[in-house]
């Protein structure tokens, strides 16, 4: 990118004031099936055994592993954890997803509802 003095910087910043932005706006009203998203992902909780690959490639650390009861490995009883999804901090790619072999996370195309500052009560936790 060429460099520029403060003047061309201005003059930059009152054009851009004048033309269309790129961007979309957030879809606050229509919220079902969005055709251009990869998708959130969900889990499906009786297909997931609790392997943590879906962890591990998650490339934006936005899965925890959250102990949900135990399950039995040979004689021994052990935890058994599913993923929870931070969607704050998901970037949808859908990775998690991909790797799953027991098909247990399906990736929505719905938009959620953006909420900023605190969550209303009784809303879905992340
Ligand atoms: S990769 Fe699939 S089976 Fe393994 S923990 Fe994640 S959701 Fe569960
Ligand atoms: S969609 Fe991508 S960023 Fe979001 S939880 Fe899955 S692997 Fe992580």
């Amino acid at each position: 990118m060429p460099k520029r003095g403060a003047t061309g910087m201005l003059s930059e910043a009152l054009r851009r004031l004048v033309t269309e932005p790129i961007t979309e706006p957030y879809v606050v009203e229509d919220l079902e099936e969005q055709p251009h998203l990869r998708g959130r992902p969900l889990l499906i909780p009786e297909k997931c055994t609790g392997c943590r690959l879906c962890y591990m490639v998650c490339p934006s650390s936005a899965i925890t592993m959250v102990t949900v009861g135990t399950r039995r490995v040979g004689q021994r009883e052990v935890p058994l954890q599913h993923p929870r999804f931070d969607y704050f901090r998901c970037i949808y790619c859908g990775m998690c997803s991909y790797v799953c072999t027991f098909k247990a996370i399906e990736l929505e195309r719905k938009l959620v509802p953006l909420h900023v500052g605190p969550k209303p009560s009784g809303g879905e936790g992340a």
